[in-house]
């Protein structure tokens, strides 16, 4: 057995959640072969270059922004999407290196971003109870019982789909996505030049808070691909429990490897924090701490949609830089849900209260800020 074919086994044989129930589906192992022999989206060495610069950022050289749509379309991999959406992220990051007077590596959630973990597996809508929408990888958002029943023939399409957004941005900024999906990351992974295993599907993958148990699979996927990774840490985090993560994702700790994203909440954040932060200092892992400042304050609007408000987002973004500062550590950026056009998705800034929301709300997953609110937030912390 090849090396590679072990250590899927490896990681496959380990516990994971949030997977589509398409085992037993019988064009399962030929998609999976097919993807296994597509040309890689990424090369070994823009994941190189990735790593290397995000070790910058770890030095406290540089700043990072990660930031795209919580869940992409297929809908939208055109290249005039492709080229908003790019445009929006560069903008941000120049406002964030106007501010900050330093260089700034920029991260696109796109090309990939297309699986989605979910709290229920199930949803009423109209009294009908049907699958969750879990993202254009998986199944397809409208409220029908039919058009939500898990595909994975749409693995092939979030292949194709990538392949597009990443032909329309051939300078662009470095793709990241969470790996959730073990069907389409796992024949991803292949062998480099160097013998190192890569993951082709992205330059940074990361995990999901949900899907961050040390001992299950996306753990161990990632912990044999020498690409950047980083992982979600949310408020029920343990600081021992994250240094076993760190001791998984990071065991050479090397700078620019690792990335820990905390996503917190604005009420959490300077209190769980720096225990996790020190311990692991004191471990010795030279992470990139991130603040994702959108999935821990996410609430419901009265009329029933998910929002945010901009001023949870900045409050839980200026607690994480000033807990991280009181440590003398650095505040390596922001990962945020941002779209391209105006939409009025979260409260705040130029969507002055909740009865704004129903103007402009596209998001096919989590309410996700404008430029406009993205530029308020950005200038309010750093
Ligand atoms: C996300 O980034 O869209 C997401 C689901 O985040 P988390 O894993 O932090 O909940
Ligand atoms: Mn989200």
């Amino acid at each position: 057995m090849s090396a590679v074919a072990e250590l899927h086994q490896r990681w496959e044989m380990l516990p994971a959640r949030e997977q589509p129930d398409w085992r037993d589906h019988p064009e399962l192992s030929r998609i999976r072969a097919e993807l296994r022999s597509r040309e890689p989206l990424v090369t070994e060495s823009e994941i190189a270059a990735a790593r290397a610069g995000i070790a910058k950022v770890a030095a406290g050289e540089a700043l990072l922004l990660q930031a795209g749509d919580c869940a992409e379309s297929f809908a939208e991999s055109g290249p005039e999407h492709t080229a908003a959406k790019v445009a929006a992220l560069t903008g941000l990051s120049d406002l964030l290196s106007l501010s900050t007077g330093r260089p700034v590596m920029r991260f696109a959630r796109m090309a990939g971003q297309y699986a989605k973990p979910r709290s229920s597996p199930t949803e009423m809508v109209g009294g009908v109870e049907m699958p969750t929408f879990r993202g254009h990888i998986v199944n397809a958002p409208e409220a029908d019982p039919a058009a939500r029943a898990a595909d994975p023939e749409r693995l092939l399409l979030a292949y194709a789909h990538s392949s597009r957004v990443l032909a329309a941005m051939p300078d662009g900024p470095w793709v990241s996505h969470e790996a959730l999906l073990l069907d389409y990351e796992g024949p991803q992974v292949r062998p480099g030049a160097t013998g190192d295993l890569l993951l082709a599907s992205t330059h940074l993958p990361w995990i999901g808070e949900r899907t961050r148990q040390a001992d299950h699979a996306h753990v161990a996927m990632l912990a044999a691909v020498a690409n950047p990774v980083a992982c979600k840490v949310g408020p029920t985090a343990s600081p021992e429990s994250v240094v076993d993560l760190c001791a998984r994702l990071d065991p050479d700790r090397r700078p620019g490897r690792l990335t820990l994203i905390a996503r917190m909440g604005a009420g959490r954040v300077a209190e769980a924090l720096p225990p996790i932060a020190r311990a692991v200092r004191q471990a010795g892992h030279p992470v990139v701490w991130l603040s994702d400042p959108m999935h821990g304050n996410t609430v419901r609007a009265k009329s029933g949609e998910k929002t945010r408000h901009l001023d949870s987002m900045i409050a839980e973004a200026v607690l994480f830089r000033v807990s991280l500062e009181r440590l003398g550590l650095h505040p390596g950026g922001l990962h945020l849900e941002v779209a391209a056009a105006d939409v009025t998705e979260c409260v705040g800034g130029n969507v002055p209260g909740e009865d704004a929301l129903r103007r402009r709300y596209e998001s096919l997953c989590d309410p996700r800020l404008n430029p406009s609110q993205a530029r308020e937030l950005i200038t309010s912390v750093f």
